[in-house]
């Protein structure tokens, strides 16, 4: 699929990673649906799906979208052209969504620990999500999570990824929500 953000493997320098994927990132203004450009303010919707190891990132106009609902995206939220920054309720609900599906993976779909703990930390930087207890379990140290909107618990296993590890997932997502997830 052409119109995906694709995303590479993590290595060399961060920084010139990060431009890269931003340009990428911008560059696919356009619907993955009719490949028509989106206009100044035009809302579309923007949805991540599976690819490889990762994910890759098609935006679609509202009419594509509706037509096709799009069941197969593993991950989708609304955007606006041209993109910049999203509101901060907006940007924190489309990342509590996506934490929320690789949380729950479906039947045949692999389990992304790393992904998980990644969007643990983001949320929790956030203060969408607060530090209930640290346990042992068998798998290693737990976070135990409560949702600050509604007190939903999240048991979140401790991948012990090494820190460059978490800076590049955290700069390959943020080239794919279009916005910088802290660090
Ligand atoms: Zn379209």
């Amino acid at each position: 699929m052409e119109a995906l953000v694709g995303l590479g493997p993590v290595a060399g320098d961060a920084m010139s990673l990060q431009a890269e994927s931003w340009q990428i990132a911008r560059s696919s203004h356009a619907c993955g649906g009719c490949a028509r450009k989106f206009v100044d303010k035009e809302e579309y919707f923007a949805a991540l799906y599976p690819q490889g190891e990762g994910f890759g990132r098609r935006d679609f106009c509202v009419p594509c979208w509706s037509a096709e609902g799009r069941p197969d995206a593993f991950s989708y939220w609304k955007a606006r052209a041209p993109e910049s920054a999203p509101r901060k309720q907006d940007q924190r609900r489309a990342l509590m969504d996506f934490f929320e599906r690789v949380m729950s993976p479906r039947e045949g779909e692999e389990a992304r620990p790393k992904l998980a703990y990644l969007f643990a930390l983001i949320l929790m930087q956030k203060r969408a999500l607060r530090l209930v207890e640290q346990a042992e379990g068998e798998g290693g140290t737990v976070l135990v999570l409560e949702r600050a909107a509604d007190g939903k618990v999240f048991r979140v296993v401790d991948p012990r990824i090494v820190d460059s590890e978490i800076d590049g997932l955290r700069l390959e997502m943020s080239a794919l929500f279009a916005t910088p997830l802290g660090g």
